[in-house]
Formats: C-alpha cells, sequence, structure tokens
C-alpha cells in the first residue's frame, strides 16, 4: 500500500524516478494571465506537478506561471503531451522541442502520447525513448491506452511506459485496465476526477462529503490517492485550487472506500479511446 503524506509526496515510478501523486491540471485555462495565475497559485500552495499538452494551447503561461511562482523548476514536476497530428517519430521529436520553447525549460518531468493513434504511437513511443535515453525527459508515458493498447505497444517497446493517464472517476474505474498496469508496473493517473465538474451535481457524494466535513471534491480526489492513483483536477480559481489540496488531513475509511469503488458504472465524460476520431 502506498504512503499518502502531503502535497508534495510522490509515488515512485518504475524507473526511480518519483512523481508528486497529486497536481494541477489545466485543460482550458486559457494562456495569458489564466493560466499563470493558476500555476502560479498552485505552486505558492504547495502544488507541485503541472499537467499540460502542446492541444491545450497554454504551455507559453504554464511556463510563465512557473518561473512567477519564484520555485526552481527542478522542484516542479512538469508534464506534457505530444498531440496526435504530431505522432511518428521526426514529428513527435519535433513537437517536443517546440513544447520545451514555449515552456522555455531544456527537459520535461514526464512526456505522454495524448492518444493512442492507429498505426502511430509505436513510431511516437520510438521517439519517447529516444528522447528518455537522452536524458530529455525523465520518465515516459502513455495516455489514453486501453489493455489492447498497451500490450501492442509493449510487444514491440524496449522501454515499459512509466505511467498511463485515464480518465479515472468513481463512475469509471476501469479495474481490469487497473490491475493490468499495476502488473506491469505502469502507474495509473486520473483526468477528468471530478467529471469534469458534473460530479458536484449528485447526491451520492453530498452524503458522503457531509460525513466527513468534506468538500466531494476532497473526497474523491482523496479516494484516487488512497487508490495509488494519481490526480489532477483542473482549475483556475484561487479557492479552489487551495480547497481541492486539502485532502492531507483526513482519510477515507475502507468500508467508504468500497461504497464509493461500488458506484462504477462504466460510465465516460470523455472521449472512448476506442472509437476517438481525432
Ligand atoms: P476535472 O474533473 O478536473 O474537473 C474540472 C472542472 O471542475 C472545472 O470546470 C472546474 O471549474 C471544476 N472544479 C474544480 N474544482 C472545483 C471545486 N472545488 N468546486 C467546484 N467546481 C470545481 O476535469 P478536467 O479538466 O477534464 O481533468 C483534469 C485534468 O486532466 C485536465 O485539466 C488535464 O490536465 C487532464 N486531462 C487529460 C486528458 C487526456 O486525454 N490525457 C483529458 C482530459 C483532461
Amino acid at each position: 500500500m502506498d504512503t499518502i503524506t502531503d502535497i508534495k509526496g510522490c509515488f515512485t515510478l518504475h524507473n526511480g524516478v518519483k512523481m508528486p501523486y497529486f497536481g494541477l491540471g489545466v485543460y482550458l485555462s486559457k494562456d495569458g494571465n489564466e493560466v499563470i495565475n493558476a500555476v502560479k497559485w498552485a505552486v505558492e500552495l504547495g502544488y507541485r506537478h503541472i499537467d499540460t499538452a502542446a492541444i491545450y494551447d497554454n504551455e507559453t503561461g504554464v511556463g510563465e506561471g512557473i518561473r512567477a511562482s519564484g520555485i526552481p523548476r527542478e522542484d516542479i514536476f512538469l508534464v506534457s503531451k505530444v498531440w496526435n497530428t504530431d505522432q511518428g517519430y521526426e514529428a513527435t521529436i519535433a513537437a517536443f522541442e517546440a513544447s520545451l520553447k514555449r515552456l522555455k525549460t531544456d527537459y520535461l518531468d514526464l512526456y505522454l502520447i495524448h492518444w493512442p493513434v492507429k498505426g502511430k504511437y509505436k513510431e511516437t513511443w520510438r521517439a519517447l525513448e529516444e528522447l528518455y535515453r537522452q536524458k530529455r525527459i525523465r520518465a515516459i508515458g502513455v495516455s489514453n491506452f486501453m489493455q489492447h493498447h498497451l500490450e501492442d505497444l509493449l510487444s514491440e517497446a524496449s522501454i515499459v511506459p512509466m505511467v498511463n493517464q485515464m480518465e479515472f472517476h468513481p463512475y469509471l474505474v476501469q479495474q481490469g485496465l487497473v490491475d493490468f498496469c499495476a502488473s506491469n508496473k505502469i502507474r495509473y493517473e486520473a483526468w477528468s476526477p471530478l467529471m469534469q465538474g458534473k460530479i458536484f451535481e449528485m447526491d451520492v457524494f453530498k452524503k458522503m462529503a457531509g460525513k466527513y466535513n468534506k468538500t466531494i471534491a476532497q473526497i474523491v480526489l482523496r479516494w484516487d490517492l488512497q487508490k495509488g492513483v494519481i490526480t489532477i483536477p483542473k482549475s483556475s480559481k484561487r479557492q479552489r485550487i487551495k480547497d481541492n489540496a486539502a485532502i492531507f488531513d483526513f482519510s477515507i475509511s475502507e468500508e467508504d472506500m468500497f461504497v464509493l469503488d461500488s458506484l462504477d458504472k462504466g460510465k465516460r465524460f470523455g472521449p472512448d479511446p476506442d472509437t476517438f476520431d481525432f
């Protein structure tokens, strides 16, 4: 069982790199002041992990926010992702360089293949392996890879992905995939941990939040960490960024973890990795 300590606490990836299990997501945070402030506030509040992507079109602001926080770059775990239209060996290398330029940094802590683009992702992975060997990236991983995508990738890969970032919340657990990743030492990471905000409308979570005197977001984010899943809730509001991180002063009982686990409906709020068309 993983130990959860505080906002700066880490899980150790299979290559020994320590990755903070709690971070800030910035999808839909606008480049410019919105994302600069979100990142700066988060880092000031103790966040040490920021999750962006080339397609979010805000890497410039993310880099600025980190610099504005005054915290050294090497104390932040910075994640970006190669977009679908940039997949393939050469294009991925070029996309990586372009991300670094926008972020104004000379390395990434984690670089992910954003989606498993058919016929392309193995070449993309070869590029990530090369960048990793050159020590331009501290860890490499994938996102939106189902078990069959991972099996296909692993059949030719020389490096096993360190992370798989997937849609994950109490309505979409995909336990078979979680177990498959665990058995291959691939750390599971949750995107849309708050169901893109829809979780706040659901009564079942209100009841448990009342019981622990916590918010719905805090309950669900704590559930992620107790399940050993890295989590990156998004907000661009200072108070919410602060509140979402107030999950290190309580724990959910085994019984209530089971109650949350049992809500799984296999329901997605985002695209399906087997049918996406972008
Ligand atoms: P999320 O589940 O984090 O929910 C974000 C929404 O909840 C926002 O509308 C926000 O305003 C609201 N919210 C946040 N905290 C709140 C609070 N305390 N009270 C009330 N409302 C609150 O959704 P997300 O942004 O889709 O996912 C998180 C991150 O995961 C993204 O920002 C991105 O970094 C990453 N992501 C990755 C992929 C991928 O394909 N790899 C896809 C989607 C998201």
